[in-house]
């Protein structure tokens, strides 16, 4: 792990902060920023226009001593109902760029990962077919190794630059990520924030062959997860070697239980829906009600795959 940069230009604060007030929204609300739509005000949210603002508002949220969180598409959180203190990087619009570089694509931070996957296939490369059905964003995908049809990010990302609150650029390649199921060296470093990242194109196809090949994936999705759209996907990870979270969910009983706004999905018991004003306090009642459930009557601990903030990042 190599600090290929270090920001530390001169530049006075008070410079920093004329240009970059007019970035910083005060109390935003966070709610439609997520697939859940759940979650209370953002103290201030800002979208970087690129690198050069990611550097000077990490510098301003120390200098304040604001804690800094990041957004993408909200598809992997639970934001609490009393919302989040500090400064709020909100990527989901920001650091878009997607090049090509010989046998490589790069992509910045905020890029969707359906996205990155039409461009793989107008560009005639396959093995980024999986990406197409999954709402988020390529930093985030980074930091979960997103998954599906038994494919992950690590299959074809080649290496990310993170932005560290130090101010520093690091290079990282997947075995310094230490990429796992749905986990990597990022989930240590919540306060580092991938920019970039790049994508192997190894696997030359025909585009109409791996259009299809998504059309097919994105369908057999459809038939297994719930058409409403507010949710954050799988709530619990897959423990392993044993019947899926959703499997284990659905013995214990809770398809279709209710706490509030918040129900367990009759179609995939992993998944808690928002059916109206479901408030995070709810959804974590509920998610704490299967814990225990699943570990009394199945002996399995389910460990959480979607991301509480503030907590996860006290
Ligand atoms: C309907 C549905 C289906 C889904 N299907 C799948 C699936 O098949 N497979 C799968 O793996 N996931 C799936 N997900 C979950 C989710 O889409 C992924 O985890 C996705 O990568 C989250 O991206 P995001 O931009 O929405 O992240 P967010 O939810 O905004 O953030 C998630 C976490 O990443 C952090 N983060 C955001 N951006 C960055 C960055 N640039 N650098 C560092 N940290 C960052 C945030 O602080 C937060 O901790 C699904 C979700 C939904 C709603």
């Amino acid at each position: 792990m190599r600090p290929l940069f270090i920001y530390g230009d001169p530049m006075p604060s008070k410079i920093i902060l004329k240009n970059i007030s007019q970035l910083i929204l005060e109390n935003h609300p966070l709610a439609p920023l997520t697939t859940w739509r759940i979650g209370g005000t953002a103290a201030r949210l800002a979208a970087p226009a690129d690198l050069e603002d990611v550097w000077k508002l990490m510098r301003l949220a120390q200098e304040r001593g604001w804690p800094l969180f990041f957004l993408g598409r909200g598809s992997n959180v639970l934001i609490d109902d009393a919302g989040l203190p500090g400064l709020t990087l909100h990527l989901a619009k920001s650091l878009q760029n997607l090049t090509r570089h010989g046998d490589t694509l790069r992509a910045g931070a905020g890029v969707p990962l359906p996205r990155l996957a039409q461009a793989a296939v107008r560009l005639g490369f396959s093995g980024f077919e999986f990406l197409a059905g999954i709402p988020g964003t390529v930093g985030a995908a980074v930091r979960l190794n997103v998954g599906a049809e038994g494919q992950t990010l690590a299959g074809v990302l080649k290496r990310v630059w993170v932005a560290t609150p130090q101010l520093q650029l690091l290079e990282l390649t997947p075995p310094e990520l230490g990429l796992g199921y749905r986990t990597s060296l990022l989930l240590n470093f919540p306060h580092w924030l991938v920019v970039e990242a790049e994508f192997n194109l190894a696997h030359p196809a025909g585009p109409e062959a791996i259009r299809d090949r998504m059309a097919a994936l994105i369908a057999q999705r459809k038939t297994r997860q719930p058409a409403n759209p507010r949710s954050c996907g799988s709530v619990f990870k897959n423990p392993p070697g044993g019947p899926a979270a959703g499997r284990l969910i659905e013995a214990a009983g809770f398809k279709g239980r209710r706490l509030g706004d918040a129900v367990v999905s009759r179609k995939h018991a992993n998944f808690i829906l928002n059916h109206g004003h479901a408030t995070a306090a709810q959804v974590k009642a509920l998610m704490a009600d299967i814990q225990a459930k699943v570990w009394q009557t199945q002996g399995v601990a389910l460990e959480r795959e979607v991301v509480w903030l503030p907590e996860d990042l006290a």
